[in-house]
């Protein structure tokens, strides 16, 4: 990883889900949950993106049932600033330019905004393209699944991650050893993250200051309830494709936060890790 990548968070927009159910032990209250997406400045490649977050898409594609159910369970707002062409225009990006996006997994909140960037390669892990394609309609939206998000060119513009080089990551990574050199230069690495979905990825790279930062995407929610040791309660876990990988997965993340050296770690869907990074960099 000794190509330093520019680095920004963006929230685009966000939900709300009552604490108790999100972590054991929580509170009965509603907290939002913020939909972040990572914009990456690669000095060859150009900007490039980890997960989308929400978009109009969201609304349109949840207008009919039993879509709608997605919605009335999970409530949205995405205000005008906050969607992916106004904050990629307050960076200087046209989406046309991005020509990487990598997925995380198929959950609507983080692909929803894939309509805006058409000249993008699409990377995700094959088990989680192959569980979205092998779901039913039902059977996908109460998985979290909403295929007519993607783009009628998803599957030309598709780079299944197991087909890039396997690399083995550096010991600081432990208990986390095996990734994927997205982009042949070891700039962005590729980790498999399983148990929320079955091809859920994480991505590692090094971003300019010399931060090594780690995206866990829905690995865990909070870094406050992976600090106590506080994972998503049976409710929640009922969403989960594998809820002993899942567990599995959050333990290691906790092995890895206890070490002097780890990365910064950053949730999907961390309310306090989103106010801390974008203070650290305005939007
Ligand atoms: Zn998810």
């Amino acid at each position: 990883m000794n190509v330093p990548l520019g680095f920004r968070l963006l929230k685009v927009g966000h939900c709300t889900h009552p604490e108790c159910i999100t972590q054991r032990g929580g509170r009965f209250a509603s907290v939002p949950f913020p939909a972040l997406a990572a914009l990456l400045i690669h000095p060859q490649h150009g900007p490039m993106l980890y997960d989308t977050g929400y978009s109009d898409a969201f609304f349109a594609a949840t207008e009919p049932f039993p879509e709608r159910l997605y919605r009335m369970v999970t409530p949205v707002s995405l205000q005008a600033s906050e969607t992916l062409d106004a904050q990629l225009a307050r960076h200087g990006v046209a989406p046309d330019s991005i020509r990487h996006v990598f997925l995380s997994h198929l959950h609507a909140d983080h692909i929803a905004g894939i309509g805006a960037l058409s000249q993008a390669r699409i990377f995700a892990l094959r088990a989680e393209v192959d569980a979205m394609r092998r779901a039913s309609r039902f059977g996908g939206l109460r998985r979290g699944y909403l295929p007519a998000l993607l783009p009628s060119t998803f599957d030309a513009r598709l780079t299944f991650v197991d087909d890039c080089v396997p690399i083995a990551l550096p010991g600081w990574m432990r208990p986390f050893e095996h990734g994927f050199d997205l982009l042949g230069d070891c700039s962005v690495i590729g980790v498999p993250l399983p148990g929320h979905t079955p091809g859920q990825l994480g991505l590692l790279f090094r971003a300019d200051g010399a931060r090594t930062v780690f995206l866990v995407a829905d690995a865990c929610w909070s870094l406050r309830a992976l600090e106590r040791d506080r994972p998503p309660t049976w409710i929640a876990a009922q969403l989960f494709a594998d809820k002993r990988a899942y567990l599995a997965t959050f333990a290691g993340l906790r092995q890895l936060l206890a070490r002097r050296d780890a990365p910064v770690v950053v949730p999907s869907h961390c309310e306090s890790t989103w106010r801390q990074l974008s203070e650290a960099s305005p939007q």
